[in-house]
């Protein structure tokens, strides 16, 4: 056996083999290893399904290159994987359903996803089998199906040979050391013993530069040998295969196959199997296995099956197909999936390690498989992937996550597998569980708590009795109205918005200052002033956008996303590892816990802060010639120390004040105090969100993100070409692709865009939406996304594609509210 290679791929299910495949197929010298057999994971009792239908952009990319990857397979390899296009018939029993589908038909547009819209009828007339008189419509996909997953597997894995790979069979990593330059992988030989298999004496050591993990079910070993979490828990999942059914097989003989048939209302797909229908069900309380491991025991095996766990979707198949009814059953599955906490696998560098890339937690690995191989073999060869993969980071979740937060969190994501996917859903498991000291006060006062990174943070404010649950919609919910009002507060009045999610890095030292000036964009601030700047990957996109306060000429402080607390520190500490040689001591401290923040913004904030300001001249202490715009200052609210910003992310005059944690209530009771002689509003999220964008305020993760330069972003104020810094002569000569634009739009009544919609200039399809709101400076709907910089000009007419309709779109000038910034700098 080969002892030393460029990169070792852990796993021989179809990720892994499809990640050996891509590697090798890009020129590096790769090995495989299994611990059993090639697809004896989940790989092997999949049904195969490869749906194109998915919410997200990232994933929809994934899926997109998988369909079209194995439609080539077998000219590339000989072997057919048995792809049969038969499509994908996704039936709506509702309106609701309905406008879930116009939603993702939005993202699919922007893919380039072909799909087209079926009426009952039409669906009655091609395949007269299905009860239609209940349904509303159907999305159908032409161009997907199902494929055999042990074919596909052993197609991909003779191609990965074909480029080179070396795949070798029944040896099972035991152990990870990371030597300073590479991976020391100790290997067992597994051997056959009385049905199990075991553990041999043999062992080797295999080197290799990059090491990836695609261990399926094993997620919870791979971990513990890593020592670091993966929050990828198996959940039992079942489909069952029904004896022929006479119909199916009499309407055969002329017609071709079915599609396979999805009844989303009903938690379940229907697809045909010699002359008969498996049913395929994503049912309520299937239990998570494996939380500590996968048993020894527990080869290529199954689950019993529970019938009365999937009674009800049983039902509602004989409901749709009513010829099914006399069908006996076959065959069970009832088998491992591994789901994530939000059911996006975790594909990318494994947190804090160096050349270890996790492919772990795939709940549809038999679709994904393909597009994850390609865009992982891009990040590892070329250094990022053409699309951004963050959505997929397996970063996202940060060290607070536990067990017991997966494994709930990933019965919940099963379950909700068919719920109807709102825009604005919130889910309810393991809640709340990161809360900041003033929740209950905020909760007490109406607070409808969205989720970010395990921390409840107030989307909205609601009257008492109100649902947030209720008031989800694919148009403006129940909720909107509340935004509204909150919008026109900081716009009008003052609002106090709870940012205390945001996450914090002290970083100081000799080596501070020469560091952060390499590793980010723009110029570096003055000791008491801020900078907006970027950090970008080594290809010259955005990594992290940063505010950073010079405390002292040797110590910033950070503030970033807060969703991103783990993916920005993985980033930031590995830079300064490796920078800290070249310039000099520097330390880093993740201080997102220990800070709170409240956000107090418009017109009144400043009359609000100046009852409770301690100060030898309160009256002037927070005027523009004592605290000018950006730049920030520690001072006194009552008793509470408060590191203060003069800045606002809604655009309004304003401040951050950022705080000890423990000292939170005492400061929020102190200005709910003080703003009530002014009509102080408490503020979430959403309406905050609606406001940056009348500023063209980009957002990380939307318009930001290592898909763009921030040229693309057109943020070239922020980015000073004049000095050296990572990723700057990636991103010349990246040069400008697409622009990022704000919209003001001339939408429906009922609706404002989500921010995944396309982007048309006449017929043709020019960019997308990455954002979109409702303004309430302008009493429409705004947006803002990437077009081809020739129609960035202000003043181009485009339109979007909402509710399946279009819809007239002016791009309008940077910050269309207060071009000039005169309400944020205004004096007082
Ligand atoms: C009943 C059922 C139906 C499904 N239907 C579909 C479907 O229709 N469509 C779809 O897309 N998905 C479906 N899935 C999900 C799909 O099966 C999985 O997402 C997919 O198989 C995951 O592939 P994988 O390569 O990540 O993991 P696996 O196939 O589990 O492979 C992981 C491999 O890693 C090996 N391994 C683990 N640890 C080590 C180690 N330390 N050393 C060496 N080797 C190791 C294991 O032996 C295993 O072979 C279904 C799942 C179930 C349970």
């Amino acid at each position: 056996m080969k002892t030393h290679v460029k990169a070792l791929v852990v796993g021989g299910g179809a990720v892994g083999t499809s990640i050996a495949y891509h590697l090798g197929k890009a020129g590096w010298d790769t090995m495989l290893l299994e611990r059993d057999e090639l697809t004896s994971g989940s790989t092997w009792h999949a049904a195969g399904l490869l749906p194109y239908f998915n919410m997200s952009f990232a994933t929809t990319h994934i899926h997109d290159y998988s369909i079209k990857f194995y439609k080539e397979l077998e000219a590339e390899t000989g072997l057919n994987a048995g792809f049969s296009v038969c499509g994908n018939l996704r039936m709506a029993r509702t309106q609701e359903r309905m406008d879930e589908y116009a939603l993702y038909s939005s993202t699919a547009e922007t893919v380039g996803v072909p799909h087209e819209w079926i009426t009952p009828a039409q669906i009655k007339e091609r395949w007269p089998l299905i009860r239609t008189d209940d349904l509303k419509g159907a999305i159908y996909h032409n161009t997907d199906g199902y494929i055999n997953p042990a074919d596909v597997t052993m197609a991909m894995a003779k191609g990965a040979r074909q480029h080179g790979v070396t795949i070798e069979r029944k040896w099972q990593v035991d152990g990870y050391e990371w030597t300073g330059s590479e991976w020391r992988v100790t290997v067992t030989k597994m051997v056959e013993k009385g049905g199990n298999l075991v553990a041999s004496d043999e062992q080797t050591v295999i080197t290799a530069e990059h090491v990836v993990t695609a261990t399926g079910n094993h997620a919870q070993r791979t971990a513990e040998l890593l020592k670091i979490k993966i929050p990828a828990i198996p959940v039992e999942h079942q489909f069952i295969v029904m004896d022929q059914d006479p119909a199916l097989v009499e309407f055969r003989k002329t017609n071709p196959e079915h599609p396979v048939i999805r009844d989303a209302d009903a938690q379940s797909y229907v697809r045909e199997e010699r002359g008969g229908w498996i049913l395929g069900v994503y049912e309520k309380n299937a239990p998570a296995r494996f939380e500590y491991g996968v048993p020894d025991s527990f080869r290529a095996d199954l689950f019993q099956l529970d019938l009365e766990r999937i009674e009800q979707q049983y039902m509602e198949m004989i409901h749709r197909i009513p010829s099914c009814e006399t069908c006996g059953l076959k065959d069970d599955f009832n088998g491992p999936i591994c789901y994530t906490p939000d059911g996006n696998p975790l594909v990318g560098p494994a947190p804090g390690l160096r050349n270890m890339w996790l492919a772990e937690g795939f709940s549809f690995g038999i679709t994904a498989a393909g597009g994850t191989g390609y865009y992982l073999a891009q990040m590892m060869v070329e250094g990022e992937a053409e699309i951004d993969m963050a959505s997929l980071d397996p970063k996202r979740y940060g060290s607070w996550m536990t067990t017991e937060f997966a494994a709930r969190k990933n019965e919940e994501c099963y379950d909700h597998v068919y719920i109807l996917h709102h825009p604005d859903e919130e889910r309810p498991a393991a809640r709340p569980l990161r809360t900041s000291p003033a929740y209950d006060r905020q909760a007490a006062r109406g607070a409808q708590f969205g989720w970010v990174n395990g921390w409840e943070r107030p989307n909205y404010y609601a009257p008492e009795g109100f649902s947030d649950h209720d008031s989800r919609s694919f148009r403006r919910g129940g909720w909107w109205q509340y935004a509204v009002e909150e919008a026109k507060a900081i716009r009008e009045g003052v609002g106090l918005v709870d940012a205390t999610a945001f996450t914090k890095h002290i970083v100081k030292g000799a080596g501070a200052a020469a560091f952060l000036d390499w590793f980010t964009t723009n110029k570096l601030p003055r000791v008491g002033r801020i900078n907006l700047t970027y950090a970008l990957t080594d290809a010259g996109t955005t990594r992290t956008e940063y505010t950073i306060v010079r405390l002292a000429e040797d110590e910033f402080y950070l503030v970033s996303a807060g969703a991103w607390t783990a993916y920005d520190a993985d980033y930031l500490r590995k830079a300064i590892e490796d920078k800290e040689p070249e310039f000099g001591r520097i330390e880093c401290q993740d201080v997102t816990t220990q800070w709170g923040v409240f956000a107090i913004a418009g017109p009144k904030s400043r009359d609000v802060l100046n009852a409770v300001i301690k100060d030898r001249d309160p009256a002037t202490a927070l005027s523009n010639k004592r605290f000018p715009w950006l730049s920030a200052k520690q001072i006194e609210l009552g008793m509470c120390p408060v590191n203060a910003i003069r800045v606002a992310y809604t655009g309004e005059l304003g401040w951050e004040l950022h705080h000890p944690i423990e000292m939170q209530n005492y400061l929020f009771d102190l200005l709910e105090k003080a703003g009530e002689p002014h009509g102080m509003k408490l503020v979430g999220g959403r309406a905050q969100n609606w406001l940056r964008m009348e500023k063209s305020y980009r957002a990380f993760g939307t318009e930001l993100g290592r898909d763009a330069t921030p040229l693309e972003a057109d943020l070239p104020r922020f980015v000073d070409l004049g000095k050296e810094f990572r990723g700057k002569a990636s991103m010349e000569a990246l040069g400008i692709r697409s622009k990022c634009v704000t919209l003001l739009i001339d939408g429906p009544d009922d609706a404002d865009p989500w921010g995944r919609e396309a982007l048309y200039s006449g017929d043709t399809k020019v960019g997308r939406l990455t954002s979109g709101g409702y303004s309430v400076a302008f009493g429409k709907s705004i947006g803002m996304g990437y077009v081809s910089p020739d129609l960035a000009e202000v003043g181009t007419k485009l339109q979007v594609r909402m509710q399946r309709k279009l819809w007239d779109a002016m791009v309008v000038e940077d910050s269309p509210y207060d071009p000039k910034n005169a309400t944020i700098r205004k004096d007082g």
